[in-house]
C-alpha cells in the first residue's frame, strides 16, 4: 500500500521511495532478508499469520520483505495495483498462463516475441491442450480474426525484437476485451520509464527484470503487474509452485529501479544518435529503430512511448559473410545475445537469437542474414560509433 505522502508522487520519486521501510535508526538502504523462513512469538501469532488473518511473512517461497519492496515499487511505476516477482522473465509468463488458462483454452500471441516465449506456447502449453495462434503485431485484422470462443489471453511484445515494430496497445486491448480476453504486454524493451501498458488498456504487464530493470547484467528475475484481484491469484500460484524471486536478486532490482528513468533516457538518446548515424552510412542497407522518422511505426511509437529504447538493428550491404565480418571486426561491443546492460552488445540474430527458426519463419519475421542487432549501452556514443566503423572497415570488398 502506498504511503500517504507518496500517493500523488511522480514517477521518479516512486522509483526511489516506494516500498522503502521508514523508521528511526533504520538502514537507509533496505536490508536483504536472507532467510528462508520467519519466526513467531506464539502459536496464536503463527496460526494467524499462516491463515492470512494477520499480515506477515512465514516462508520466502510465499513472501519476503526484500522481494515485497521490489514488487511494490515496480507496481507503482507501472500504474498497477499490485506486482508479483518471479525467478525469471520466462517463469513470469508460465505463472501468468497457468494462473489464468486451463486445458481447452486458446491464446493469441504476436509473432516475433522472445524465442523462449514462442517455445513455451508451442511446446509446453500445447501439452496441456492450450492452443496458440500467432498473428502479425501490427495487423489489427489478424488479431480480430484469430479470436475463438475459447480465447482467454492476448499476449504481445512491443516494440518487437529486433525490428522495432510497434503494436497498438490501445487497439489490441479493445479487441481482447471485446472477446472477454485479457491482454498481457511484455514491457521488457521499454520498461515503465518509457511505456506504461496498463494506462493504455492492457490488463497485465510482464517483465524480464533481467534486462533493463537491473540494467547491469547481473541477475535473473521477472515480474507480473496488474489488478489486486489477478495478482492474488498469481501469488497463490507462485506460493504453491515456487517460481519465487530470491531476496538478493530483488534487492539488486530495487536498486536498479532507482535509476531506471535516467538509464532509459540515456539508452534511448544514444540509440537514436546511432540509428541516425547508421542511416547515413553507405555500408548500411536499412536501419530499424522506431525513433527514426523513417520507421513505419514512428508515430504510433511516439503516441504510446516517451522515448524509443536502446535496441537498434540494421542490415549491412551484403549477406551473412559481410554481417559476420562486421561483428568479428568490432572490439568495444560485447558479442552476446543479452540486452538491457550498460555495456553495448552486438549480435547476429539469424544465427543466434533466431537461429532455430526455419528459413521461411525467418523470412516471415524479417530476420535476414545481413541483419545485425545492437543493444546500445551507456558508453560514450563516439566510442560506439568508432567501434561500428571498425566493423564496417572489416567488411572485405566483394
Ligand atoms: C529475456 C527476455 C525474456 C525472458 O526473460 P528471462 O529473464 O531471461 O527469463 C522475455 N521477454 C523478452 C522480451 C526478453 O528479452
Amino acid at each position: 500500500m502506498t504511503k500517504d505522502w507518496l500517493r500523488d508522487a511522480g514517477f521518479e520519486t516512486l522509483a526511489i521511495r516506494e516500498g522503502l521501510s521508514t523508521g528511526s535508526e533504520q538502514e537507509h538502504s533496505d536490508p536483504i532478508y536472507a532467510t528462508s523462513s520467519f519466526v513467531f512469538d506464539s502459536a496464536e501469532q503463527a496460526a494467524a499469520t499462516f491463515s492470512g488473518e494477520r499480515e506477515g511473512n512465514t516462508y520466502s517461497r510465499f513472501s519476503n520483505p526484500t522481494v515485497s519492496v521490489f514488487e511494490k515499487r515496480l507496481a507503482a511505476m507501472e500504474s498497477g495495483e499490485e506486482g508479483v516477482a518471479t525467478s525469471s522473465g520466462m517463469s513470469a509468463i508460465l505463472t501468468l498462463c497457468l494462473t489464468i488458462l486451463r486445458s481447452g483454452d486458446h491464446v493469441v500471441c504476436s509473432k516475433n516475441v522472445f524465442g523462449s516465449t514462442v517455445s513455451l506456447f508451442n511446446n509446453i502449453l500445447t501439452k496441456l491442450d492450450i492452443e496458440v495462434s500467432f498473428v502479425a503485431l501490427r495487423d489489427l485484422r489478424e488479431w480480430r480474426e484469430a479470436v475463438r470462443p475459447n480465447t482467454k489471453l492476448f499476449f504481445c511484445e512491443t516494440p518487437s525484437n529486433p525490428l522495432c515494430e510497434v503494436g497498438d496497445i490501445r487497439q489490441i486491448a479493445a479487441i481482447a476485451h471485446n472477446a472477454d480476453a485479457l491482454l498481457a504486454v511484455d514491457n521488457c524493451f521499454c520498461t515503465p520509464a518509457l511505456q506504461r501498458p496498463l494506462e493504455l488498456g492492457a490488463d497485465v504487464v510482464m517483465h524480464s527484470a533481467t534486462k533493463y530493470l537491473d540494467g547491469q547484467g547481473r541477475v535473473l528475475g521477472g515480474a507480473l503487474v496488474g489488478t489486486a484481484d489477478l495478482m492474488t491469484q498469481v501469488r497463490a500460484f507462485v506460493r504453491v509452485c515456487g517460481p519465487s524471486m530470491s531476496p538478493f536478486n530483488a534487492w539488486v532490482f530495487s536498486k536498479g529501479l532507482e535509476t531506471l528513468h535516467l538509464r532509459m533516457q540515456a539508452h534511448s538518446e544514444r540509440a537514436l544518435a546511432l540509428a541516425q548515424w547508421l542511416e547515413n552510412n553507405a555500408a548500411v542497407k536499412t536501419v530499424n529503430y522506431c525513433g527514426l522518422v523513417s520507421h513505419p511505426d514512428h508515430l504510433l511509437a511516439a503516441s504510446q512511448q516517451s522515448a524509443f529504447g536502446g535496441v537498434v538493428s540494421f542490415e549491412v550491404n551484403g549477406d551473412r559473410k559481410q554481417a559476420w565480418e562486421f561483428i568479428n571486426g568490432v572490439r568495444l561491443m560485447s558479442l552476446t545475445a543479452n540486452l538491457g546492460d550498460v555495456k553495448t552488445t552486438v549480435c547476429h540474430p539469424a544465427s543466434t537469437t533466431h537461429g532455430r527458426l526455419s528459413d521461411e519463419q525467418k523470412r516471415d519475421a524479417g530476420i535476414t542474414d545481413a541483419l545485425i542487432r545492437i543493444a546500445v549501452g551507456l558508453e560514450d556514443i563516439a566510442d560506439i560509433k568508432r567501434d561500428c566503423e571498425r566493423g564496417f572497415d572489416s567488411i572485405k570488398p566483394r
